[in-house]
């Protein structure tokens, strides 16, 4: 740790204000790499804070939820397989997470009340924002599950015109439609998908956000990208790990732009950071940790 970071800390301890507290809840979370991230942009920021990964079944959520706020934490991340359960548990919710039905990143307000947010659509958007505005984009996203809801509601809140959900079960595609189809402009339309599709030129940006290619540098679909005649196409993958893709890799050769799944990692992190601290995170910082971590 670095000495001035480590100094900060003590005096911390010794005079207050005390280290801010922060977990991360999930089960299974061993091979998690958010804390290194987190411990990376804090000590950047010289931001004194813990950082814990914690194991939490799912019959002991609520007494974990209830540690949490009886500890006066600052806030947490939520994974699998709490995203969706634990609403119930905290005291109100933003849009993103009462769209999304999903729960990421918890975040204790100036009255001290716990709120869910979902950062990981938000994250997902400001890494396509960085390149281009999603307002008025045609989308195709293959997939229907937690992330994809959550991308889909992002980009339907920040403009997105058109958007076709392409999943293995239409049922799962269908029940975002009828989500989040009411309270948003976007169209949104779901097809069928078997593992093959030709992806059409109208499509401005393409989303894999499967699980398929996760750990499995060679796994991904069939996809014929068919030429477009103008503008340009981002190709963006939920997988980071590993980062370069089977999916991003075709759609590079395609002439895609192409956007890996650590982007929307460190920046759903990141705007955590920046509710829970009210600074600057440092997504250099947090990305170098994650690139590092994957090589442990
Ligand atoms: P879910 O389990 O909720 O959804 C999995 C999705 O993958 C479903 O649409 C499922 O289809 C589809 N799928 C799985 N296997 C196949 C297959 N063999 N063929 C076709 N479709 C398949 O997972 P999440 O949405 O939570 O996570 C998806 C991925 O996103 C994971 O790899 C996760 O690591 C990653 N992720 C990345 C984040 C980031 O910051 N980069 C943040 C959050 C997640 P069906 O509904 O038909 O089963």
């Amino acid at each position: 740790m670095d000495k001035k970071y480590e100094t900060i800390c003590r005096k911390a301890v010794m005079h207050g204000p005390l280290e801010a507290l922060f977990c991360c809840i999930g089960d299974p979370v061993v091979g998690n790499p958010t804390q290194l991230m987190m411990e990376a942009t804090f000590q950047s920021m010289m931001y004194p804070a813990r950082y814990l990964t914690c194991t939490v079944s799912k019959d002991k959520l609520s007494s974990a939820v209830e540690g949490i706020k009886a500890l006066g934490f600052t806030g947490a991340n939520v994974t699998a397989p709490h995203k969706v359960a634990v609403r119930e548990y905290l005291d109100g919710l933003t849009e993103s997470a009462r769209l999304s039905g999903a729960v990421n990143c918890i975040i204790r307000d100036e009255a001290g009340r716990y709120i869910g947010d979902n950062t990981d659509g938000k994250g997902f958007h400001t890494s396509i924002d960085n390149i281009k505005p999603v307002t008025g984009m045609r989308v195709l996203v293959l997939g229907a599950g937690g992330a994809a809801r959550a991308i889909i509601t992002e980009l339907a809140l920040h403009g997105a015109v058109h958007i076709t959900i392409a999943n293995r079960s239409g049922a799962r595609a269908q029940s975002i439609i009828d989500d989040i189809g009411p309270h948003v402009k976007t169209t949104l339309e779901r097809i069928d998908f078997d593992g093959s599709l030709p992806i059409g030129a109208e499509y401005d940006l393409v989303v894999q956000a499967t699980s398929v290619g996760l750990f499995d540098p060679e796994g991904g679909f069939d996809l014929t990208w068919e030429p477009k005649a103008s503008g340009t196409r981002i190709a963006a993958d939920v997988v980071f790990n590993p980062i370069d893709t089977k999916f991003l890799k075709d759609a590079a050769k395609a002439g895609a732009t192409i956007v890996d799944g650590l982007g929307m990692l460190v920046y759903q992190g990141a705007i955590a950071v920046e509710q829970w601290t009210k600074g600057d995170a440092d997504c250099d910082m947090m990305r170098k940790a994650l690139e590092e971590a994957f090589t442990i």
